[in-house]
């Protein structure tokens, strides 16, 4: 079983080189794949550490090379880069822009692959399926690079795509990760606990980023861990306000715009509840049912105090709400 998963690493490997290969020295590649990495304003430096390439428009352009290689067809169909078919198995990647995922060691364990049109029907990103090495839930992409970072800084910024993870990079902040594809799991929040206990959520400045960060900050104070939490305005993501700005000034942003869960909640939510008893109420209960999710009991004590202060309501009460929502989960 080792023998099969090592054989579908190397089948893995060798097609990272490959999609890299074709971008950086074919026409085709050259044309589109390089001219679409060029325009998101990425540089080659940057498209060789994250060995980002091109899957080429033909039917099984990749297919043959790697059979022609000597990979067994069993393995290009068990890592998902070829989809089996009867007469003449295809690329599943084709016409896509690569993104692999590489493992806490630096293994490749699948891909992403993003199209270049902008064609509303066809899925933007395409992932490799699950696998005997791809386990979705359980890898972040962008943690080979980032772990020294990590623990260095420790802290971790949690975003939601490759793009955010590389132009992050790019801007010389490497300790980031991405759960690309999947909602947070508690695996990959457990991944980046062997390395820091903080973590910073910065998601899309849009509907389902903020659904997405509010999902996030559950599950990872039920890990025990920090979070803080950085929004990006309206219609930016990580990523595009990266691009607009210098280091220093995307630093400062981070730096003054990150909120611990009570703050960020309170921001988001206290605008509309103002002025109205019963979202206000709601609020609050989301509130505590929040820090209803932390283990600490210190924690817990630390953030009532801080809710009670920021909503102007009494400790006692916010105490008494905990205490039954505990009781609840025993
Ligand atoms: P880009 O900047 O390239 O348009 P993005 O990373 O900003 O992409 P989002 O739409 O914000 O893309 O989605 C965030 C992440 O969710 C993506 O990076 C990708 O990992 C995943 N994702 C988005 N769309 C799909 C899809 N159709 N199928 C699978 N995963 C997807
Ligand atoms: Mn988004
Ligand atoms: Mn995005
Ligand atoms: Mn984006």
């Amino acid at each position: 079983n080792t023998d099969i998963r090592e054989s579908m690493y190397l089948v893995s490997e060798f097609a990272a080189k490959y999609f890299q290969d074709v971008l950086l020295n074919s026409e085709e590649g050259k044309a589109i794949g390089l001219s679409y990495f060029k325009e998101r304003g990425f540089t080659n430096e940057t498209i060789k550490k994250f060995n980002l390439g091109y899957s080429p428009e033909t039917w099984d352009a990749f297919t043959k090379e790697a059979l022609g290689k000597g990979y067994k067809l069993e393995f290009l169909e068990s890592t998902g880069l070829t989809i089996p078919r009867e007469d003449r198995p295809f690329d599943r990647f084709k016409g896509r822009v690569m993104f692999p995922i590489q493992s806490m060691s630096g293994r490749v364990l699948g891909f992403g692959g993003r199209i270049l049109t902008n064609d509303k029907k066809a899925a933007k990103y395409l992932n490799s399926p699950e696998s005997d090495i791809y386990h979705k839930s359980k890898v972040l992409y962008g943690i080979y690079h980032a772990k020294q970072s990590i623990a260095k800084q420790n802290n971790c910024y949690l975003v939601e795509g490759y793009t955010d993870v590389i132009q992050f990079n790019q801007a010389g902040i490497e300790n980031v990760v991405a759960s690309s594809g999947t909602a947070l799991t508690p695996d990959q929040i457990r991944l980046i606990n062997r390395l820091t206990r903080n973590i910073t959520v910065l998601f899309d400045g849009d509907a389902a980023g903020l659904r997405a960060s509010i999902r996030g900050i559950d599950l990872i104070l039920e890990e025990g861990m920090n979070v803080r939490v950085c929004s990006f305005p309206d219609g930016e993501d990580p990523d595009s306000f990266a691009r607009k700005n210098s280091h220093d000034d995307l630093v400062a942003y981070l730096e003054s715009n990150s909120k611990d869960f009570i703050q960020f909640k309170a921001s988001i939510l206290m605008g509309e509840a103002k002025n109205d008893p019963i979202k206000k109420a709601e609020l609050i209960r989301d509130m505590v049912g929040s820090i209803s999710k932390i283990p600490d009991r210190i924690q817990r004590e630390v953030y009532i105090q801080e809710c009670a202060r920021i909503m102007d309501i009494s400790e006692q009460v916010l105490t008494s709400t905990l205490a039954q929502l505990i009781q609840k989960d025993i």
